[in-house]
């Protein structure tokens, strides 16, 4: 194009600007225009620094159309624009749907893009030394000297600074300054956030069976026509999921070299194997995205993601948050897991937007589970996902047999929780020198904490929570808010001594009873309570794989992924509990952590055996457990689903108020509840007491709305909230898809 209208421009008015829409990592609305300074050119994506009342921040050239009409002179110029590379047109897009999807303001939903925002500054390198080429060795030759000159890096080695280069050799830093000086090393600049090992593709992964052949070429495939699908990996667990997956992956990595794979876990803390694994497989370690990993490794990954050289980056829900330049695939391991979904902040489900990012690029999506949520079966069944089987374990390990253990026929012994079938097997295990593990998902020592003489039940100060009693660390402790305090000698209620009474179990108190009967057993607890750090947690999963643990009490932390090859009773000591949460997807949950801690028993070829002990062993999901009735439980939830319209056959939201001033909140919740707007098709529930109804002396009421699926439900709650003026001391949240109803 010959004509340059911009030229014009500035030729009329040398101080003319051209303007820009920069969206800012802030609740503030959809960004503000901004003006580019006489000379200075910037594209849509790139990272700017622009003033805001009396600060700057850092924003993003929003591809949106400034306002024309606001007059030049009401702008405030750009300070700066950075150099690092532009957000891809794809992250941005992704930004706008995330934002109109959750309801929530497309600031904070770039905040989550640019959660590494110091990786925009620049950071001063290190100086680091190598052997120089060619120079002669130093005239005075002394042992030390000799030590550095052999562990100093040689051409093309990375450098190493002056005091590891001294720590190496295990001399002073004087000596290898000496040699500095001497010629004998040359220095050069250490890149502080240096890029990540390509992994190598080609590398040959395990020989797979014909069934796990077949779903490989499946993915394959996929990956290869380059274009939008989602499809789901339906395997047992064991039954190689994993190596499929990886295929599809090495895949994507080779037919475009500069294409990037993001891998989602549900928790990466305990994922250290998971990424020895990956590492093994393409030689090279992955870029890792979660919150244990130190602000200069962030720094690292947000930098190396963002200029397309972290191909391979394997992370939690936020890693789906990171400045890619070209994505071409996304796996989402353990789809059906509830730690997809995001309670703070920006309330989103990372699956289901992990399936909106490859739609809205055009590119495949993999899911993979042994228990996929009822959401993704749906879709399955109604054409929208592909599926791809692994019906059996690989190789010898067989899945394991399950019986129900009905606790109203063969009850514990009054104050005990584990019933004689459970202790029969258990001793069993330890005759045969194999591990038993007792599953309870209830942390601490025992749920509520009564006083024997006034009834009083211990609550955390201004919340409806209780104090769970935690023998571990002799406290009682709100597992809501984070408090506790030191077990109180008096009841606070009726001052009576000694008259707290722990009532019900939890995993300490099972471990206690575990460990009163079998004096001669190693037993030990596995919970987020008593290991910590992800040291603990890999130090107590390395003793449980090498046989010196008998008995594992464990809550869910211990569910996932990992294999005990000596594991073969896995015993759920309450398989009632949530069923009765009185949430949507209370049984599919009990059905799927259940299936999961099943199926950690039985792993090599020993088979394993799974006990389930209830109260209602006539529940559908417990008979469906026994049975190892998958997609009858599933069809049966489903139709249970289908009759009332919910997910996801309808679509639900919920609308949370919350505020310290109970008096207001309510007024605001009568006003919204005299606007509710009326459609067919369209419900809404409430105002009613969040079930937590006061945490930390703030108030919650909600609103349930369902809509029928073809109603956009992001439009019904924008009109209603439009109707009511809020108070400012009334917050309100939207939850689109709610996950948690407390
Ligand atoms: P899933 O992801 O379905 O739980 P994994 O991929 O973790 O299953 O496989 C379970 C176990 O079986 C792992 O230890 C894995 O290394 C092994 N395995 C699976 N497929 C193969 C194969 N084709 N060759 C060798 N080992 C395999």
């Amino acid at each position: 194009m010959a004509t340059h209208p911009p030229v014009l421009f500035e030729e009329m008015a040398p101080a003319a600007l051209k303007r820009v829409r920069v969206l800012l990592p802030l609740p503030v609305g959809d960004g503000y225009d901004y003006a580019l300074p006489q000379g200075v050119t910037a594209t849509p994506g790139q990272f700017v620094r622009v003033p805001l009342g009396p600060r700057e921040v850092i924003g993003v050239i929003w591809p949106d159309t400034p306002d024309e009409t606001v007059p030049d002179t009401k702008l405030r110029p750009v300070t700066d624009v950075f150099d690092a590379p532009p957000l891809s047109s794809d992250v941005m897009a992704f930004v706008d749907w995330v934002a109109g999807y959750t309801l929530f303001s497309r600031g904070v939903v770039l905040r989550m893009v640019m959660r590494s925002g110091q990786a925009l500054a620049s950071v001063k390198p290190q100086t680091g030394y190598r052997l120089a080429s060619g120079a002669p060795p130093p005239e005075k030759m002394t042992p030390q000297r000799a030590a550095v000159l052999a562990a100093a890096p040689t051409a093309d080695a990375p450098p190493l600074t002056a005091r590891a280069l001294a720590d190496t050799a295990g001399v002073s830093d004087g000596v290898v300054r000496g040699l500095i000086k001497s010629g004998a090393l040359t220095h050069l600049d250490i890149d502080p956030d240096p890029p990540f090992l390509p992994p190598d593709p080609t590398r040959a992964g395990r020989a797979l069976s014909p069934e796990q052949q077949a779903a490989a070429h499946f993915l394959k495939d996929l990956v290869k026509t380059g274009s939008y699908s989602t499809t789901l990996i339906d395997g047992v667990t064991g039954s190689g999921k994993t190596e499929v997956y990886l295929e599809a992956i090495a895949t994507a990595l080779e037919v475009d070299p500069t294409a990037q794979v993001c891998m989602l876990l549900p928790e990466i803390g305990l994922t250290l194997p998971f990424l020895k694994r990956i590492e093994d497989r393409f030689g090279a370690p992955a870029a890792h995205w979660h919150s244990d990993v130190s602000d200069k490794g962030r720094r690292r990954v947000w930098k190396r993601v963002a200029d397309g050289s972290a191909r391979l980056v394997v992370g939690a829900r936020s890693a789906l948050f990171l400045p890619y330049k070209n994505l071409q695939l996304i796996v989402v391991d353990e789809e059906h897991e509830g730690a997809y979904k995001q309670h703070d902040g920006v309330l989103y489900q990372a699956r289901d937007m992990a399936v909106a990012r490859g739609a809205l690029s055009g590119f495949p999506v993999i899911l993979a589970s042994a228990t996929p949520s009822l959401e993704t079966l749906a879709n399955v069944e109604e054409g929208r996902y592909g599926i791809v089987h692994l019906p059996s374990r690989f190789g010898p390990a067989r899945l394991p047999d399950t019986d129900i253990v009905d606790l109203r026929a063969t009850p514990p012994e009054r104050g005990e929780w584990l019933s004689p079938p459970v202790i029969q097997a258990v001793n069993d295990r330890l005759e045969r020198r194999e591990q038993s593990l007792l599953y309870l998902n209830r942390r601490g020592y025992a749920p509520v904490t009564l006083c024997r003489k006034c009834g009083e039940r211990m609550t955390a100060p201004k919340s409806d929570t209780w104090l769970v009693e935690h023998k571990y660390s002799g406290r009682l402790v709100c597992h809501h808010t984070g408090y506790s305090i030191p077990k109180p000698k008096y009841c606070p209620h009726c001052g009576a001594e000694d008259s707290l009474t722990p009532c019900g179990p939890g995993v300490e108190r099972v471990a206690e009873e575990a460990a009163a009967r079998w004096p001669q057993a190693r037993v030990e607890i596995f919970s987020s309570d008593t290991m910590l750090g992800a040291g603990a947690a890999k130090s107590l999963l390395k003793r449980m794989t090498e046989g010196e643990i008998d008995i594992l009490v464990a809550t869910q932390a211990a569910a996932k992924g990992h294999n005990f090859p000596n594991l073969t009773l896995v015993a759920a000591v309450d398989a009632d509990l949530g069923l009765a949460g009185g949430d949507l997807r209370a049984a599919e949950r009990t059905f799927q952590t259940l299936s999961q801690v099943a199926g950690r028993a039985g792993r090599a070829e020993k088979p394993g055996l799974v006990m389930l002990q209830s109260y209602q062993p006539d529940h559908p999901v417990i008979q469906s457990l026994a049975a190892q009735d998958r997609d009858g439980f599933a069809a049966a939830e489903l139709e249970g689903r289908a009759g009332l319209g919910f997910p996801p056959y309808g679509r639900l939201a919920a609308l949370i108020l919350s505020g310290d001033n109970e008096a207001r909140l309510n007024e605001t919740a009568r006003m919204l509840a005299e606007t509710v707007p009326q459609a067919p098709g369209l419900e809404i529930w409430g105002p009613a007491p969040a079930p937590l109804y006061r945490l930390r002396g703030t108030y919650r009421i909600r609103f349930l709305v369902k809509t029928e699926r073809g109603i956009s439900i992001q439009q019904v709650l924008k009109a209603w909230l439009t109707e009511v003026k809020m108070p400012s001391s009334v917050r309100t949240t939207v939850d689109i898809d709610p996950y948690s109803f407390t």
